[in-house]
């Protein structure tokens, strides 16, 4: 299957020609057709998956279709929970959309609103924000929503985890009911299908699983090792293996800056992305790791949403995590669009509980690294252990299992896109009222 068979319009199958997009992912072969034609969708997706470009082409193919005259209001929300994730979303979208008329633009908090304000002042087709700052900036007058006509929801999970239901209530109180509305969600807890049994009307359901989506393409190793012993088996790796691009994951931002400063002093340069870091700071740590000045990059999980680098050689669990899905989602980050890529994890005396959980998840045991100078019999021997209580699981309740249009009269222009009348009638449902689409999209 190529783009050009998802029937996506002339301007946007240039610009992933330009970037390199040969083969639609999983995702977006199940998702685009959908999608195109003005189906609600609720998609169990993670990033790294394709999934920004399966919710951003159908709605840019749409807009070029139907391009606004005069101040342009906002047509599409998209709603994500971290800013690096909102940025990626943004700089993905401008990607696709260099050969049309398109306008987007990032919101997120802890910089000055002003540039922010300004530019929602020349208005914008496409916003793409976290849900505090977008909720202070209708609040104060500056966000008309009354016009949006697709909704997306990225990385719900995360969103509902990081406190932001109430503010997702009241952004969506907002938004016109006519509107096509995505949800993406990595897991779908209670909170989760019950936001979109209220948001969705008769949503299509894609499901992409992790499994099929990167760990077959990654290398897998386990090392045993003590607790106290973890930093220098990490360094270690990083002297011997001298890997190009190492992304570190620890449990909390202490330690994070703990595995820093340790590398510091054994002569490795790291830095460190978390909650607790500058905007300034995220950003110089991900551009240097990005262009390749920075050899190692440390990060917690909620932190490492949204980092794209392509050429991610090696991820190091230096703490296991205590949900088998985050596992899945980190060692993800070295297995983008189908490269391979290499996962090492430690395992100490008290992460038994969470390797055996891992292991279920992915159905396979992860083969054990001896050889190493930290090899630890005893951390094996407390495989079967429960994990101490002070790190079980404390904040979220259990995952639940995870469950056409013609050719015709397309637009070759690339900037006249918009010029094309003769529509074929695809996607029937735009611009008519959401009860009427509602009984077209019923088949
Ligand atoms: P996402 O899940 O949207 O964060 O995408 C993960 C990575 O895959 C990003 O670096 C995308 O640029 C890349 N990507 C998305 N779709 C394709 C595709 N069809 N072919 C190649 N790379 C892709």
């Amino acid at each position: 299957m190529d783009f050009a068979s998802l029937n996506l319009c002339q301007p946007l199958l240039d610009a992933l020609d330009e970037i390199g997009y040969v083969t639609p992912t999983p995702i977006q072969a199940q998702a685009i057709p959908d999608l195109i034609v003005g189906r609600d969708m609720v998609g169990c997706a993670q990033t790294g998956t394709g999934k920004t470009a399966a919710f951003a082409l159908p709605i840019l193919d749409a807009m070029a279709e139907d391009p606004q005259a005069g101040l342009r209001h906002i047509h599409a929300l998209i709603l994500c929970p971290t800013r690096e994730l909102a940025s990626q979303i943004n700089d993905n979208i401008k990607q696709y959309a260099r050969h049309l008329d398109i306008r987007s633009m990032v919101m997120f908090g802890g910089v000055s609103q002003r540039p922010q304000v300004n530019k929602l002042r020349r208005g914008v087709d496409i916003l793409v924000a976290t849900p505090g700052r977008l909720l202070d900036l209708i609040s104060q007058g500056y966000v008309d929503l009354s016009h949006v006509q697709f909704l997306v929801l990225d990385e719900a999970d995360r969103m509902l985890d990081m406190g932001f239901i109430r503010d997702i209530r009241k952004i969506l109180a907002q938004i016109p009911e006519d509107r096509q509305s995505l949800l993406f969600s990595a897991t779908m807890p209670r909170s989760i299908v019950e936001l979109s049994r209220d948001m969705l009307y008769d949503p299509v359901s894609v499901s992409i699983t992790p499994e099929s989506a990167t760990v077959e393409a990654i290398e897998q190793s386990l090392m045993f090792v003590m607790k106290g012993d973890k930093r220098g088996l990490l360094t270690y790796i990083i002297e011997e293996e001298s890997p190009e691009k190492v992304l570190v994951f620890s449990r909390t931002k202490h330690g994070c800056n703990r595995i820093v400063k340790q590398l510091g002093q054994d002569g490795i340069d790291a830095l460190a992305i978390h909650g607790n870091k500058s905007q300034g700071a995220r950003e110089k740590a991900l551009g240097r790791f990005r262009n390749g000045t920075l050899q190692v990059l440390v990060a917690t999980d909620v932190a490492s949403r949204g980092i794209d680098v392509s050429d991610i050689s090696h991820v190091i669990n230096l703490d296991l995590p205590n949900e088998p899905d985050v596992y899945v989602h980190r060692i993800g980050r070295t297995g983008r669009a189908g490269q391979g890529g290499i996962a090492i994890a430690f395992c100490d005396e008290n992460e038994g509980e969470y390797l055996r959980g891992i292991e279920k998840t992915i159905r396979q045991d992860i083969p054990v690294d001896e050889d190493q100078p930290f090899h630890s019999e005893k951390a094996r021997s407390c495989k079967g252990n429960k994990a101490p209580k002070k790190q079980q699981n404390r904040g979220r309740g259990r995952r639940q299992p995870r469950n056409g249009k013609s050719n015709g009269n397309r637009s070759n222009g690339k900037s006249n896109q918009q010029s094309n009348g003769a529509r074929n009638g695809r996607r029937s449902g735009r611009g008519q009222s959401r009860k009427q689409r509602k009984h077209q999209t019923r088949y």
